[in-house]
């Protein structure tokens, strides 16, 4: 299947918008302008049902929806693209508006290492034993989901993290004993061609690092081009170097982004993970809750037993990160788990691989275990999955109950205590 995308320049010749007012193309226009777009022929062809496109997730995760920006932006764009607003001034509005939207959450910044007196931009290391490597090549994603918290790296250079080398890597991971886990993450970096993650792998196995265990490889390919496995011209080279990675005695495994069980469904993505199984990868499946998407414990329930039934493995389940259009798709914090805890009870203990719901903050992932009664103050159950300090985690800790809370920041501490117990070490990390 030959790849084709579609953004803003091209999305109105789709033979599918003849589904669409006007109007309808007009919005996709001015939100797009803000936030990613960008689809392609798979997900237009195989995953959005355009029968009632309008409520497909595929269509709502793809294609900018008029309720992802307030009324005012929606407004003031649309004015600026149909006045004679030049580029630089429409540029610099928009620019304005992204930087209102918190497109760079969870003190991202603050987890580039500082390595031999030089910050490494390519690599973040936030949790002891991952390190997360952004290669130059896999910044950008076959599709864009419209929920995203990279978006900026897509959209306004400055936030660029990536990195040409590969020396750089082997150098951080050999004077990090403790790492156990490189994450390729991006973008996707699974739109590299085979060669350049070829040039990455064989950089790490020639350096025979005794720590590195784990090659993780974060993707939303299995949902929004599968082809990346199966007909692309070099899919077939891609699965013999897991296959070689994994001979050596790493293991490598695909971090999986599943958001609803119809992308479990195409031919195409039943063939490519038959093949990353076949060559010895370890698929893993994680996922925001998103309101208008998959907010219903049904969603989530038949996505972990179908997912199982393919041979992959439920791992995370996110609350969505507090960036973007966060308004649009929030499921509050009490809901997130009743959501998480009404799934996890209809499945079997093969599915329950996952953990969740996580929110990830700047200290750390922080799961939501349950609402409950002490001394008659009603609270949340909170605990770290990971922590910047690795002693917070697994220490159940509690916040007063809000049942509007949507993010972390939206706790306070119950019993009257007047901060978390990690506050004074984490302000003291950040220092
Ligand atoms: C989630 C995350 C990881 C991976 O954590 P695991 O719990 O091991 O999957 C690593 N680094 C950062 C910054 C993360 O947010
Ligand atoms: S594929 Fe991943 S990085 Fe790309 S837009 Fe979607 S969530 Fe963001």
């Amino acid at each position: 299947m030959t790849y084709k995308a579609y953004t803003l320049h091209n999305f109105r010749q789709l033979p599918q918008m003849k589904f669409l007012t006007e109007e309808q193309k007009l919005t996709i226009e001015v939100v797009g302008t803000v936030l990613p777009f960008k689809t392609n022929n798979y997900v237009v062809d195989e995953l959005i049902d355009w029968d009632n496109f309008e409520k497909d997730p595929f269509y709502i995760l793809n294609f900018p929806q008029r309720d992802m920006l307030s009324k005012a932006t929606f407004d003031k764009v649309k004015m600026l693209l149909q006045g004679n607003a030049s580029r630089t001034e429409i540029q610099e509005e928009v620019k304005k508006i992204r930087l209102k939207l918190n497109p760079n959450p969870a003190g991202q910044e603050s987890n580039v290492p500082e390595f031999k007196g030089k910050r490494l931009t390519g690599i973040q290391h936030k949790y002891r034993e991952i390190m997360l490597f952004f290669p130059t090549q896999g910044q950008t994603c076959h599709a864009y989901c419209t929920f995203c918290f990279r978006w900026p790296q897509f959209a306004l250079n400055d936030f660029k993290f990536a990195m040409k080398e590969a020396d750089t890597m082997v150098e951080y991971l050999k004077s990090n004993p403790h790492i156990t886990d490189v994450l390729f993450t991006g973008g996707d970096p699974a739109v590299m061609q085979t060669r350049f993650f070829e040039a990455y792998f064989n950089a790490l196995l020639d350096a025979d690092i005794p720590n590195l265990k784990n090659i993780r490889i974060g993707t939303k390919s299995l949902g929004y081009w599968p082809y990346r496995f199966t007909t692309d011209a070099d899919a077939d080279d891609l699965l013999r170097l897991f296959k070689r990675v994994k001979e050596r005695g790493i293991n490598v495994a695909l971090m999986a982004h599943f958001n609803h069980p119809g992308e479990l469904k195409t031919e195409a993505v039943k063939l490519a993970v038959k093949r990353l199984i076949a060559a010895g990868v370890q698929i893993r499946s994680q996922s925001p809750l998103l309101r208008n998407i998959n907010d219903k414990a049904e969603i989530w329930a038949e996505n972990w037993k179908e997912q199982v039934a393919m041979g992959i493995i439920p791992y995370y389940m996110f609350i969505a990160r507090n960036t973007g259009a966060q308004d649009y798709f929030a499921v509050s914090l009490n809901r997130a788990w009743q959501i998480y805890r009404n799934a996890y009870n209809q499945v079997s203990g093969i599915c329950r691989t996952v953990k969740g719901p996580s929110m990830s903050c700047n200290p750390g992932k922080v799961q939501i275990n349950g609402v409950s009664e002490i001394n008659g103050k009603k609270v949340f159950v909170l605990n770290f999955l990971q922590g910047r300090d690795p002693s917070w985690v697994g220490k159940p800790f509690f916040a007063k109950f809000n049942p509007d809370a949507i993010w972390l920041d939206d706790l306070e501490p119950a019993f009257g205590e007047n901060s978390f117990f990690f506050e004074d070490a984490f302000m003291e990390l950040l220092a």
